[in-house]
């Protein structure tokens, strides 16, 4: 069996409690002889600027290089709100998703049957949902030059972003995108602007070609942006994979993810280039931040950090059967009634952050 180094970075606030849920998995697997997963644990955020004036110092920096996978928890808080701009707690995780060059963000919306009445949406529209929304992390308009506001007299102001794509950095996350949908229902939506911007245009010739070159076996839809947006509160449950640039998958992923009810429930995964070997430089991490509000009670939901996890033994252990027993444990705990406060309904017993983590684990058991 193969020994996979897992980094674990819990950060402040919420970040080391629900972190501590997913080492609880992590003994369980290894203990069940399922996985072989070494961990470390080390500092991001304030508490690495509180240890070294750094929000993520090069040690660190090294450690996420060398290991197979990254899981972070939250960083920030508002002991940090007056640290120097590059020092904040954000640093850290801006040079770890900069420095393992992760350009491709993958963000789950499953809409668990016993949580469908938490939706905005009516519960025939979200019950079942299980979409995957590939967002394109590291170019587009949040980094293209130039970047400007200047002064063009008369008290006028001109403000330039600029947005561009090459063709190699649509490529790669096209090809992540399709790789994706070979593993789930064979259908990807490419979305764009294309009837309005040359990036659009570009997107869509790429992503056409590498699907007729590459991925005859996988249904492609275009869809321009604005419409993928509506669509996702139409009707929902039509997609499967939607691959997207940066400053659309940035809206449409959040707007997917409420579909689903509580920020303690959304998973992350942010992904490098693969090598050779098939390795590649991966962060997992919750969507939500480190809740400042709730932080030390213990009441905490750790199902984010938790699905995270399984995310990491889909997409850098190879462990897809596991990471598929503790999704299905955690779907059997919600049936169950049980639920953290941030998802509290009536008729369903409300256990803290640790209770929760001891009952994923007790449905695994039960699942085996
Ligand atoms: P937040 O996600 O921390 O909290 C928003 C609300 O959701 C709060 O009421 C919080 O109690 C609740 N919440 C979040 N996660 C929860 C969980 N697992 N269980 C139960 N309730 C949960 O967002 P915020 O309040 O805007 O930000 C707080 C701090 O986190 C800020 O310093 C912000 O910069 C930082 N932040 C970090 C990340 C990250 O580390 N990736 C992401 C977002 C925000």
């Amino acid at each position: 069996m193969t020994t996979y180094k897992l980094l674990l970075l819990p950060g402040d606030g919420i970040g080391p409690e629900v972190m501590g849920e997913a080492e609880r998995i992590v003994a369980w697997m290894n203990g069940r002889g399922l996985a072989s997963i070494e961990t470390e644990t080390d500092l991001v955020g304030g508490c690495a600027h509180d240890a070294h004036g750094q929000a993520i110092s090069n040690a660190t920096m090294d450690r996420a290089l060398a290991a197979d996978a990254v899981m972070l928890g939250a960083v920030g808080g508002p002991k940090w709100d007056g640290v120097p701009y590059d020092q904040r707690p954000e640093a850290g995780l801006l040079r770890l998703r900069k420095d393992l060059e992760l350009f491709a963000n993958l963000r789950p919306a499953i809409c668990y049957t016993a949580l469908a009445d938490a939706s905005s949406l009516k519960r025939d529209r979200v019950d079942g949902l299980d979409i995957m929304i590939v967002r394109e992390l590291t170019g587009g308009v949040y980094f293209g030059e130039p970047k400007t506001i200047s002064d063009i007299g008369n008290g006028q102001k001109r403000a330039i972003d600029t947005q561009v794509y090459e063709t190699y950095e649509i490529e790669r996350i096209a090809t992540v995108a399709f790789d994706l949908a070979r593993e789930r229902k064979r259908l990807v939506h490419s979305a764009e602007k294309r009837n309005v911007m040359k990036t659009g245009v570009l997107w869509n010739e790429v992503v056409t070609k590498i699907h007729k070159e590459r991925y005859g076996d996988v249904t492609l839809h275009h869809i321009l942006a604005d419409n993928c947006a509506m669509q996702l509160v139409r009707a929902p449950k039509q997609f499967d994979v939607i691959v997207t640039d940066n400053l659309f998958g940035d809206m449409l992923s959040d707007e997917a993810a409420m579909l689903t009810g509580s920020l303690g429930m959304l998973p992350s995964a942010s992904l490098g280039a693969a090598d050779e070997r098939g390795h590649r430089h991966a962060l997992y991490e919750p969507v939500h931040g480190s809740a400042p509000d709730i932080a030390g009670q213990g009441v905490a939901n750790p199902i984010a950090t938790i699905a995270s996890l399984a995310m990491c033994l889909r997409y850098s252990f190879f462990l897809g059967e596991t990471a598929d027993r503790i999704d299905a444990a955690i779907a059997r705990v919600l049936d169950q009634g049980l639920r953290t406060a941030d998802i509290k309904q009536d008729g369903c017993r409300t256990v803290g952050t640790r209770a929760m983590g001891e009952a994923i684990v007790a449905a695994l058991d039960g699942g085996s």
